[in-house]
C-alpha cells in the first residue's frame, strides 16, 4: 500500500515537472518572439538552446492559440528561405492610468504600441469615477471588435491589496478602501489587474526597455507625491498588503511640513513637484496657481526663483534616493516624472547627492531618466496583463 502511494506520488511529481518544463519552454519561445521578432524557427532554437523539434511543436501551438503569426519569408544567400514569426498584434490590452488629476484609458497591442486613447478628469468621488471609467472602457471595447482583448491593466497612485481587493493607501487620490477591480470585471467581463504606478513603471522597464538583464532596479516616480517600485533579485517586491516601497513617506525631518499621509516632513513633502511649487511661492515669486510644467518653463526663461526652487527639489530627490540605495543596493534607478524633461537641471544634482554617501563596499547605481513619462505607467499595465501568459522576463535567455 505504502509502495503504491509512493509510485502514485512519484508519477504525479514527474507529470508536474514535465508540465512545468513545457510551460517554461513555451514562455521562453513566446518571449523570444516578443523581444526579437521577426525571428525564424532556426534562430529560436539557437537562442533558446532547445531542439528544433521542440521549438516547432511550441510554435505550432502558439500559432493555433493566435499568439503568433507566420510571415514574411526571409532571404538567405543560399538554401531554404526561413519563414519569420511575429507576435499577433490583433490581441490587445486595455491600459488605464489613474492619476489624482486625470485618467487615461488606452488600447495597446501586445508589442506595447498604443492604438487609441481617451483622457478624462479624475473625480474626487470614486463612484462617479468608476462609472466614467467603465463607460470609457466599454466604448473602447466596442471600437475594437475584430481584436481579442486580453484584459484590463490599471495603474493607481497608491497601493492596492490583491487579497482584499481594496485600494489601501492612496493619500494623493484621497479615496479610501475602494474596490477598483471587481466593478470593472463585472461590467466588462474582462480580467482586471490593478497595480501601483511605480510598480507598473518597473514592469514597463523590464518588459519594453530591454532591462531584463538587470535583476535589481528601482523606479522612483515623482509627481504630486513620490512613489517607488522595487525589482529585487529579478522580482517585483509587493510586501504585506502590497505596501512595499513607500520610501516617499519616510520622514526626512519629523518637524517638517505636514504630509498627505498624516505624518510630517516625509520625503515627498520635500522632493515632489508640489514641494518645488511651494519653494517657489515661499520665495515671494508671483504665480499661486502655477503648474509644475509652467515652473519648468519659467526656469528655462531664466527666472532665478524658479531655478532655485527646482534646485532645492533636486537636492531632496537625491537625498531621499540615498535611502533607496542604502536599503536596496540597486544597479539602476529610473526616475519617472516631469522632472526628466529638465534632466540637465536635475540629473547632476541628484547624481552628486547619491554619490556623496555610497557606503564602503557599495556601488554607485546608474540614475536614468525615463523620458517617456506619460507612457511608462500605461506600458506597465500592458505588461501587467501579458505577464499572465508570458511569465516574467526572467524566463528569457540573455
Ligand atoms: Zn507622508
Amino acid at each position: 500500500m505504502a509502495e503504491q502511494t509512493q509510485i502514485t506520488a512519484t508519477k504525479r511529481i514527474q507529470g508536474a515537472s514535465s508540465e512545468f518544463v513545457r510551460d517554461i519552454n513555451r514562455r521562453i519561445i513566446l518571449n523570444l518572439i516578443r523581444t526579437r521578432h521577426p525571428i525564424s524557427r532556426a534562430d529560436l532554437a539557437r537562442l533558446s538552446g532547445l531542439q528544433r523539434s521542440t521549438v516547432s511543436l511550441i510554435v505550432e501551438q502558439l500559432i493555433q492559440e493566435h499568439w503568433v503569426l507566420e510571415g514574411p519569408t526571409g532571404r538567405l544567400p543560399r538554401g531554404r528561405r526561413p519563414t519569420f514569426l511575429r507576435l499577433n498584434d490583433e490581441r490587445v490590452i486595455i491600459a488605464v492610468d489613474l492619476r489624482p488629476s486625470q485618467t487615461t484609458v488606452a488600447v495597446a497591442d501586445a508589442n506595447g504600441r498604443f492604438l487609441s486613447q481617451e483622457i478624462m478628469a479624475t473625480s474626487a468621488d470614486p463612484e462617479i469615477q468608476m462609472k466614467g471609467l467603465i463607460q470609457s472602457i466599454e466604448r473602447l471595447i466596442g471600437a475594437s471588435r475584430s481584436q481579442k482583448i486580453e484584459g484590463v491593466g490599471i495603474s493607481v497612485p497608491g497601493r492596492y491589496d490583491d487579497e482584499s481587493d481594496r485600494l489601501v493607501f492612496a493619500p494623493n487620490l484621497k479615496w479610501q478602501d475602494v474596490d477598483i477591480r471587481n466593478p470593472i470585471a463585472k461590467a466588462t467581463g474582462l480580467d482586471v489587474t490593478v497595480e501601483n504606478a511605480a510598480n507598473a513603471c518597473v514592469l514597463a522597464a523590464v518588459w519594453f526597455d530591454h532591462m531584463e538583464d538587470c535583476r535589481n532596479l528601482v523606479v522612483v516616480t515623482i509627481s504630486e507625491g513620490i512613489g517607488t517600485g522595487v525589482w529585487a533579485n529579478g522580482q517585483l517586491v509587493r510586501g504585506l498588503n502590497g505596501m512595499a516601497g513607500e520610501f516617499g513617506h519616510v520622514p526626512l525631518d519629523p518637524k517638517g511640513p505636514p504630509c498627505s499621509c498624516g505624518g510630517n516632513g516625509c520625503w515627498e513633502v520635500f522632493g515632489s513637484n508640489r514641494a518645488a511649487l511651494r519653494y517657489y511661492q515661499e520665495s515671494g515669486a508671483e504665480g499661486l496657481d502655477l503648474t509644475f510644467t509652467e515652473l519648468l518653463g519659467r526656469a528655462d526663461q531664466g527666472d532665478q526663483n524658479a531655478i532655485k526652487a527646482l534646485e532645492t527639489m533636486a537636492h531632496y530627490v537625491g537625498r531621499g534616493t540615498r535611502m533607496v540605495v542604502a536599503g536596496l543596493a540597486p544597479e539602476r534607478i529610473i526616475m519617472v516624472g516631469d522632472l526628466t524633461r529638465s534632466w540637465h537641471r536635475f540629473g547632476p544634482v541628484i547624481e552628486s547627492e547619491v554619490q556623496a554617501q555610497v557606503l564602503p563596499g557599495g556601488c554607485v547605481p546608474k540614475v536614468i531618466p525615463a523620458y517617456e513619462d506619460g507612457m511608462a505607467r500605461l506600458r506597465g499595465t500592458v505588461a501587467l496583463v501579458l505577464q499572465k501568459d508570458f511569465g516574467t522576463l526572467t524566463d528569457v535567455p540573455g
